[in-house]
């Protein structure tokens, strides 16, 4: 019938136009945010095992991976790299990770006036996951436990936990 798309029109903007505003006063006032929200990467060293499998799944090449052999015959990671500058926050290599060691989440309040501060190795990832950690009782975004500090070996590029999870 003629006229009724203008109604439904009226009638939405009628509704609305009696309910509080959506508003949020950012930065002084911050929506919740879910903790796995793809709003950065977290590395977690102590899960990697320096497989690269994070860095062939990127699209976009941002993911640096060096490692050397141990003795024990698993992997030091002597670098482990992200260039936030390329990084699209697409989630293929959190997907990718067989052990969960990059996950989303982290910082969504992350921007720099220094285009370079964005290529992080991995000093500044940790730094990055281990505040995560403090701030969300030792929890990982995916909802598992992380080890307390003390069981985490104070020598980069041994993993604590390994535990495949798919
Ligand atoms: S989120 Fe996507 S673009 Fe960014 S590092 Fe992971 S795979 Fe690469
Ligand atoms: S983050 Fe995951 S996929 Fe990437 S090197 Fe470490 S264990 Fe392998």
């Amino acid at each position: 019938m003629f006229g009724t798309g203008i109604a439904k029109g009226l009638w939405v903007t009628l509704r609305y136009l009696f309910r509080r505003p959506f508003t949020t006063q950012y930065p002084e006032e911050v929506r919740p945010i879910p903790v796995d929200a793809r709003t950065n990467l977290l590395w977690f060293e102590e899960r990697c095992t320096g497989c690269s499998t994070c860095a062939q799944a990127c699209p976009d090449g941002c993911i640096l991976v060096q490692t050397s052999p141990r003795e024990d015959g698993a992997l030091n990671i002597d670098r482990y790299e992200i260039d936030f500058r390329l990084c699209m926050y697409c989630g293929l290599c959190v997907e990718a990770c067989p052990y969960e060691a990059i996950q989303a989440g982290g910082p969504l309040d992350d921007a720099t006036y220094f285009f370079d501060e964005l290529y992080r190795d991995k000093h500044a990832l940790t730094k990055m996951a281990q505040k995560h950690l403090h701030e969300h009782d030792h929890t990982y975004p995916n909802g598992k436990k992380a080890p307390l500090e003390d069981e985490i070996p104070l020598h980069i590029g041994k993993p604590a936990e390994r535990d495949r999870v798919r």
